[in-house]
Order: structure tokens, then sequence, then C-alpha cells
């Protein structure tokens, strides 16, 4: 049993520990090399984190973008769930970005929680909606979000959540693994190989691959973390390249050169498709299934 040291030197110090409990699942990796927490069910006392959470009277927001046809597929669902699962008992706020604000379901939401809609631009390629996410997200942590706000966490529209995903989740920097790769060689993860893109990692560069469907933190961290993927892909557009798996290459640029503080273990962002495996015992949140020809152009 070892214990994690970024969990003490974090902004959430002694004060919210989140019950860790490293020595739960001896089969996983619980601790990073940099000694961040990587949390699987059972590592951590949701209860405590929860208490604490309360206690430091914190307020968590969510982005989401819905833009183009993923507000009727999605969005929805997304919310609902949302409302049974994500941070239950917490003072929290919603930001659902979208093209069409009058599309925006309405949602009965529980005491102490908000949704604010704010209207974004549609584009012509998806891709440029995904990218488009962080050079907005920056400029919405400087603004109100950014006041509103202690932590926020940041997702794609086209998943579900299934389980409770509390404070345990908070730090002051999260990455998600990424439930196809995360038992992956280091040499076969799908990062950016050309050297002319920003988000470029050289072989032997690179811990793990993280999903962009969902990464979180302060807002301070937050502010770094997006305006470093928003001036990557605006520097990569101007010299008319785009990395492979376009912001989340930036992602795991940045998360390369500043590591996270906690991982999140691929139950709190899991793809059903893949299948049973015995160290998923309790996904949190669910891929939904990719039905590009709906939803894209
Ligand atoms: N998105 C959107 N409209 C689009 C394309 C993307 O709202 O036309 C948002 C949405 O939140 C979506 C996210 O950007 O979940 C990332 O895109 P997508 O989920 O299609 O990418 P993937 O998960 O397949 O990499
Ligand atoms: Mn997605």
């Amino acid at each position: 049993m070892g214990i994690c040291p970024v969990v003490t030197t974090s902004l959430l110090t002694d004060n919210f520990t989140g019950g860790l409990q490293h020595w739960a699942r001896p089969e996983v990796l619980t601790c990073t090399s940099w000694g961040a927490p990587v949390i699987w069910d059972s590592t951590f006392n949701p209860h405590v984190a929860k208490q604490e959470a309360r206690r430091q009277n914190l307020t968590i927001g969510l982005t989401v973008f819905a833009v183009g046809r993923y507000l009727e597929k999605y969005l929805e669902r997304f919310l609902d769930s949302a409302e049974r699962y994500f941070m239950v008992g917490q003072s929290m706020v919603y930001y659902v970005f979208t093209d069409r604000p009058e599309a925006v379901p309405s949602i009965t939401l529980g005491q102490g929680r908000l949704l604010r809609v704010e209207p974004v631009q549609g584009e012509s390629r998806w891709q440029d909606v995904s990218m488009a996410r962080m050079r907005t997200l920056y400029e919405a942590l400087g603004g109100r979000l950014g006041q509103e706000a202690d932590y926020v966490f940041c997702l794609d529209v086209d998943q579900r959540f299934t389980g409770n995903f509390g404070p345990e989740a908070l730090a002051d920097l999260v990455a998600q693994l990424h439930s196809w790769h995360y038992h992956w060689p280091r040499w076969l993860l799908p990062y950016e190989r050309d050297k002319r893109s920003a988000a470029a990692l050289s072989w032997g560069e690179g811990d793990f691959y993280y999903h962009a469907a969902l990464f979180g933190g302060s807002v301070a961290a937050l502010r770094k973390l997006t305006a470093h993927c928003a001036l990557g892909l605006q520097l990569d557009r101007e010299r008319g390249i785009e990395a492979v798996w376009h912001d989340e290459s930036h992602l795991n640029k940045f998360f390369w050169l500043y590591k996270p503080t906690k991982v999140l273990s691929p139950e709190f962002c899991w793809d059903p498709k893949i299948g049973w495996r015995t160290e998923i015992r309790h996904p949190r949140l669910l891929w939904e299934p990719k039905e590009y020809a709906l939803v894209r152009n």
C-alpha cells in the first residue's frame, strides 16, 4: 500500500481527501508515477467526499455542448441522467452551449442546481464544433462560469450517467483514462506524431491516453488547459494541419506537459461496446452508441 503524495499537495489539501483508500483495489493501478491517485470503484469513500465538498461550500460546474443534431439526439438524456447521478446534493450549475437555445429541453432541477444556456455558433464540420469548445470554454471560465463555480467538469454530450459521480472526482486537474486504450502499450497510443503539430508527442513521450469526453479541475487550472489547447489548435490551423484526434490530441499534449492531479479510471467513462471486464465494476458514465450517420454531416 502506498500513499499518493499529490493528494496532500493539491488545492484540496488535507481537508479534502475524498476518503481515499488505494489498497482496496490491488489488481489495478491506483497511483501514477508522479503520485496522483487513479480512482476506481471502492478506492474512495463517497460519503466523506460529499461531506467535505459541502463543508467547503463548493459550487461545481458542468459544461456540455449540444450543437446541430447532437441536441435532439443526446441532450435530454444527458441532463436527466446528470440530475440523477452527477454531484447529487451539491450546489452546481450546468452550462449548455448550443446554436439553438430555444430547443434546449426544460428539465426539473434539484435544489441548489441551475442551468444556463449559452449561445454558440454552429460549424459546418463536426470536428470544428468539437475543437471550438476549447476557446469557448476558455472565455466562459474567464467570465460568469469562472465566478460561479469552484470546480468544473467539461463533458461530451453523447453519453449518459448510470452511477453516482460525486465530489470524489474533484481535484485541481482531472483527466479521464480512455476506455479503449487504458491497457494498451504506450507505443500504440494514438497520439499525434506529426512534429509540425503543436500536439505532437515523440515516441517515448506520453503517460496515458486520456479521453477528451471528460476533463475537469479548478477554474484556474482549466483556464490554463483551455488556453493551451486553443492556442495549439490555432497554430495548427494557421499551418493548415489538424491533429489526428483534434482537440483530444492537444489535451493529451497538455496532460503530458502538466500532469493531472487526479486520474479517473475507465469506470468513470465507459464504452459498453467493449463488453465485460472484471476491473470495470461500476460504470458511472456510459458512451451512447455512435450514430454518426444521424448526427454528423
Ligand atoms: N458536438 C456537437 N455538435 C457537433 C459535433 C460535436 O454538439 O456537430 C459536441 C458534442 O458535445 C460532442 C462533442 O462535441 O459530444 C465531441 O464530438 P463527438 O462526440 O462526435 O466526438 P467523439 O466522441 O466521437 O470523438
Ligand atoms: Mn463523444
